[in-house]
């Protein structure tokens, strides 16, 4: 019989690209969340519209043999959203976290995927654009972000309990920043990738774009078809330590505008708004354990999955009548570059 997994968030960007690819490979699959996918219908095989913050939902979705859980259900968005509402964050999420848990616990599941985030990162160790890629021991002394980051390192520490005390097989992974096509580019949740994307879809050649911060501020950036292979790598080891999940490819949010700007084949003028919210100076992510445990690391280059999340949303913006049709555009038909297919399970392209 196939393996039973549920996928909370399966309406959500990372948890809609993974129920793809589980059923892509075989699985049986339930999806829960508090919406549908945004963009298009969800493959699983069940899914079900559940608040998660409620116990006796948690129970309903993991009832009836499931073997995996992957927790992705969060209420989460770009840094301004996280910045804006640290109390909704914080309470939301920790009754997620802490009643799926419990939930699969009493209903037997096998193995409990908890998806952390590198916001559990020790601040002052984040403070230099060039920074020291952050080991999974750099989250203490605590000092992660508040809300959101606080959050996210009490439910690592609940999972680590739950594995200690009952024997449960939690796994606990710290995402660094995931894009790519399918996921939410405005209305406030969205983040940078998507958001500038955006902005350089709706802009004319030689426009000028508002950038947060100064544009110095570094980060790393993984394309979401190694965030899924990376999930089920993780699922299936026997690791129970906390475990980075990103790539090492060290970009300033400048360059990354400049790199969309190059599959856009626009020439735009940026206006740097240091009035908004930028979070840390500078994160990459050390992946040394990650080689260890997994012996795989993430591997799409930055151009090529930034060339196909671009081309997603200015389709979509196209499909809206918010930019001119892409008939001739120029990224489409004139470039040189692999495009990765969108539906790729394994992100082999
Ligand atoms: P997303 O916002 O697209 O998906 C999260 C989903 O959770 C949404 O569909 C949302 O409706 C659902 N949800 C929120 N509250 C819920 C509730 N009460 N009950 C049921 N479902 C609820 O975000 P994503 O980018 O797919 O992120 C998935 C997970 O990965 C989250 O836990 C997030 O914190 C983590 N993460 C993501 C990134 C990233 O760069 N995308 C980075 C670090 C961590």
């Amino acid at each position: 019989m196939a393996t039973r997994v549920l996928v909370t968030g399966a309406g959500g960007f990372i948890g809609h690209h993974l129920v793809k690819r589980l059923k892509a490979d075989g699985y049986w699959v339930r999806g829960a969340d508090i919406k549908h996918p945004e963009y298009e219908a969800s493959a699983a095989d069940e899914f079900e519209i559940l608040d998660l913050r409620k116990a006796e939902n948690c129970l309903l979705a993991t009832r009836g043999g499931i073997d995996e859980v992957y927790n992705l259900a969060a209420d989460m968005g770009g840094i301004g959203y996280i910045t804006a509402n640290h109390a909704d964050i914080s309470r939301n999420n920790i009754l997620i976290n802490a009643h799926m848990l419990e939930a699969s616990r009493q209903n037997g599941v096998g193995r409990f995927l908890f998806s952390s985030s590198a916001c559990v990162y020790n601040q002052a160790k984040q403070k230099d654009p060039d920074v020291k890629p952050l080991t999974e021991e750099d989250a203490f002394p605590a000092d992660p972000e508040p809300g959101y980051g606080w959050e996210k390192l009490f439910a690592e520490e609940l999972c680590r309990y739950y594995y200690k005390d009952y024997g449960f097989e939690t796994r606990i992974v710290r995402f660094h920043n995931v894009y790519g096509p399918l996921g939410t580019y405005e209305g406030g949740k969205e983040k940078a990738p998507a958001a500038m994307c955006r902005k350089v879809a709706l802009a004319r050649d030689g426009d000028e774009v508002e950038i947060w911060g100064d544009g110095q501020q570094t980060r790393s950036f993984m394309y979401v078809d190694d965030c899924v292979e990376g999930l089920t790598r993780i699922m299936a080891s026997s690791h129970h330590e906390p475990l980075n999940l990103g790539t090492d490819q060290l970009v300033t949010i400048d360059q990354l505008l400049g790199m969309i700007c190059q599959v856009a084949e626009k020439k735009l003028r940026i206006r740097h708004n240091t009035s908004k919210p930028q979070g840390v100076r500078g994160r990459n992510s050390d992946n040394t354990l990650l080689r260890r445990v997994l012996g795989w690391e993430p591997r799409i280059p930055l151009e090529d999955g930034l060339r196909t999340t671009y081309l997603w949303i200015e389709q979509e913006l196209q499909k809206r009548g918010r930019v001119q049709a892409l008939a001739n555009h120029p990224a489409g038909i004139k470039s040189s570059r692999p495009q990765l297919a969108l539906a790729d399970p394994n992100g082999e392209t």
